[in-house]
């Protein structure tokens, strides 16, 4: 299928500021995972890295009082309520950050899929869904289904909607229809990928920069599992053109990824930086893809 799998990643209207290398900034976004150095770098202290006190603080067997102590927890807590389970420093944690335009859902078959993948690799993904529910006429006029728009555009939807003490947590993960145009039905456009000539008149199943992706959204389960895999992976991952990578970053034909690529990904979770100046994330093989073709 020409957009099957298909979200390459090039965006030639976002070229880098005098078609300059982007410097690296470091401003080590998303260290929302990645253990305790990470963590006290978000939040501010190790002691605000802890979510939940678990201990039995006063040894008489009864566990204390759940209790969420950094800012950054409580906003989670705050909005996600029962769904954040806490943040801490002894493990790796990822936190999916969904936003849906009303009636799109993500099935919880994949949740679990996802989420039972992540914590075999020793990643402690939670999801959690944030509550309110994007008017889809209001989403459509404002942002489109366009993964600039939606994505990383001076009034964005991340950059309206997102507050910032969630955007270097988490990984947000937006949930829209899709173009409803029967070309491109349940698609959403990519400016980058048109560029490159690739998708279906540049429109792709989902895209996703550095901290944040957006996705159609799949009616089967198992393509809904393989596309939000993919896209969350971008964080640190790349696609793999050998074939003999049948995950999802490779030929699809697996719900999984490589213990090559889990390996990296469990590596630089807390590594995605931002590497343009700007608020925009970039994974550095999409620079590699796209800048020569700027
Ligand atoms: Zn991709």
């Amino acid at each position: 299928m020409p957009h099957d799998g298909s979200d390459s990643d090039c965006d030639a209207e976002t070229p880098p500021a005098d078609g300059a290398r982007p410097t690296v900034t470091r401003r080590a976004l998303l260290r929302s995972v990645g253990g305790a150095t990470a963590l006290s770098y978000t939040v501010g202290s190790i002691a605000h890295a802890r979510g939940r006190r678990r201990a039995d603080l006063d040894q008489d067997g009864l566990v204390a009082a759940e209790t969420h102590t950094g800012p950054t927890e409580r906003a989670l807590a705050a909005t996600f309520g029962d769904q954040f389970d806490g943040l801490d420093p002894s493990r790796r944690e990822l936190l999916i950050d969904v936003r849906y335009v009303r009636g799109t859902s993500v099935a919880a078959e994949t949740k679990a899929a996802i989420e039972g993948l992540f914590r075999r690799e020793g990643i402690h993904a939670q999801w959690l869904d944030y509550p309110k529910r994007y008017d889809r006429e209001r989403f459509e006029r404002e942002y489109g289904s366009n993964a600039r728009t939606v994505l990383w555009g001076g009034n964005s939807f991340y950059r309206t909607e997102i507050k910032r003490e969630f955007r270097n947590v988490a990984v947000q993960l937006v949930v829209v229809p899709g173009r409803s145009h029967p070309a491109y039905e349940g698609l959403v456009y990519s400016p980058w990928t048109d560029a490159l000539g690739g998708g279906q008149d540049g429109h792709v199943n989902g895209f996703s920069v550095g901290n944040r992706a957006v996705v159609a959204e799949r009616d089967q389960v198992r393509e809904e599992q393989r596309l939000i895999l993919h896209e969350i992976a971008h964080l640190a991952l790349c696609h793999a053109d050998d074939p003999q990578n049948d995950g999802v970053m490779g030929t699809g034909e697996r719900i999984d990824l490589t213990d090559r690529e889990w390996e990296r990904l469990r590596r630089n979770l807390d590594n995605v930086r931002d590497r343009t100046g700007y608020d925009v994330l970039f994974r550095s093989c999409l620079w590699e893809d796209c800048l020569p073709m700027l």
